[in-house]
């Protein structure tokens, strides 16, 4: 088989490849919990539904403009201005499949072979493979104090002259950590300064607890849209609950959207007319879908922490937001891959190995499931993992004993 070197550099997906596992486990019977997915339970909001239903049933199903619909794209202009208090041009705006190509498409539209694209650790399993296949090099910033902030004289000194673009997100999967306003004040300001990209990838900013409040990169620049270095992507995934739709957007000047619709434009053409009409309804139905999400999930985190608070030797960080948490695992002493397989082998809980996230030692788990995964989850993981647990444990009507310990 004959495979180009640079397809062979390109990672698999680490969640992909786990839930592929635990699928497997399930279709056997094995009681799997899964503490790995990326999605919430919801169901998709009405209006999404109506909407996507009234093309099908009028049949008028075709190719929409590569970069959008332009009644998708107005809403999208109004949420913008909602939340970013700012008013952008249909020309500013380019609806993707998925957050994903949003993101796929702003690196190869900037990226020369050789460039550099700063992330922040940790930082989305697919942000190194995407700047590898557009010949780019991930260069990684990792804090040194053990939290998930960065200093931004850590960032500074990563810097070079091939330096392209910072990709920040914010709050941020793997960790649920949210930057401070200062700092995300700070790197704007750098980057407009030293002419890099700031590429903001705000998929989970309706996903915050606490009352925290996000901030928009737009605030702390001076400049208009079409010559400022902050690019937005955003989508209707992680907020309205909405994976399976595949809506995503970039936000950029035109110059930069005006490329990325040729490429977009040479390899899928523009996302599907159904799903582009779901997304018009979400953001243009009712607003409180994403505060019903919102609540779950702060409860289901809520429920996390309390839980993983029984472990004896587990360090944690409270996260301000997402799905996920990433606890330091290290005192256990294994490396993250071979955790994640030791708790799916013995417990059939499914969490992912921190590595992908550029962060060895740790787990992500997810709270996007049920509260009674979550309990029943990390009860298991206890069991497997802390000495101070009790070394019996009922796993469905399956009675185990610890007999490694
Ligand atoms: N960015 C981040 C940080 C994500 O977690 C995800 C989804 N896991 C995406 C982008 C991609 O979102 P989408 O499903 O809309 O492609």
């Amino acid at each position: 088989m004959s495979i180009s070197l640079q397809a062979r550099t390109i990672n698999p997906s680490a969640t992909l490849a786990l839930n592929e596992k635990a699928r497997k486990m399930r279709s056997k019977g094995d009681p799997v919990i899964h503490l790995g997915i990326g999605e919430p339970k919801n169901k998709a909001p009405i209006n999404a539904i109506l909407n996507s239903v009234g093309k099908l049933r009028d049949g008028d199903v075709k190719y929409t403009p590569t970069d959008g619909s332009p009644s998708l794209k107005k809403a999208i202009i109004r949420y913008t201005e909602e939340n970013y208090d700012r008013l952008v041009a249909p020309e500013n705006i380019i609806v993707t499949n998925g957050a994903k190509q949003s993101l796929y498409n702003i690196i190869y539209t900037i990226v020369n072979p050789q460039d550099e694209v700063i992330l922040l650790a940790p930082y989305w399993v697919s942000y190194p493979e995407m700047i590898k296949m557009a010949y780019g090099i991930p260069v990684v910033v990792t804090p040194e104090d053990g939290t998930f902030y960065h200093r931004m004289e850590d960032i500074e000194e990563a810097v070079s002259s091939y330096t392209k673009a910072i990709i920040l997100n914010s709050p941020n999967n793997p960790s649920g950590a949210m930057y401070s306003a200062e700092f995300i004040a700070e790197i704007v300001q750098f980057c407009e300064e030293k002419g890099i990209y700031l590429i903001m990838d705000d998929i989970y900013h309706k996903l915050v607890f606490d009352k925290k409040v996000w901030v928009p990169a737009y605030k702390f620049t001076n400049k208009d849209t079409e010559n400022t270095k902050v690019i937005v992507v955003n989508g209707i995934s992680k907020s309205y609950g909405m994976t399976g739709f595949r809506i995503g957007w970039v936000i950029a000047p035109r110059k930069l959207i005006e490329v990325m619709i040729n490429i977009q434009a040479q390899v899928t053409s523009g996302a599907s007319v159904v799903l582009q009409s779901a997304a018009e309804g979400a953001l243009t139905g009712q607003q409180n879908v994403i505060d019903n999400l919102q609540m779950t999930i702060e409860n289901n985190r809520n429920v996390m922490l309390s839980e993983l608070k029984a472990f004896s030797d587990l360090v944690l960080t409270p996260p301000d937001g997402t799905f996920y948490c990433l606890p330091d695992f290290r005192a256990y002493n294994m490396k993250s891959t071979q955790l994640a397989e030791f708790l799916l082998e013995k417990t059939y809980v499914v969490t992912v190995p921190g590595i992908d996230f550029g962060m060895e030692g740790y787990l992500r788990l997810s709270y996007a499931g049920s509260v009674k995964d979550i309990t029943e989850g990390v009860e298991r993981m206890r069991w497997a993992l802390d000495p101070e647990a009790p070394n019996e444990i009922y796993i469905g009507d399956r009675k185990l004993i610890r007999d490694w310990m």
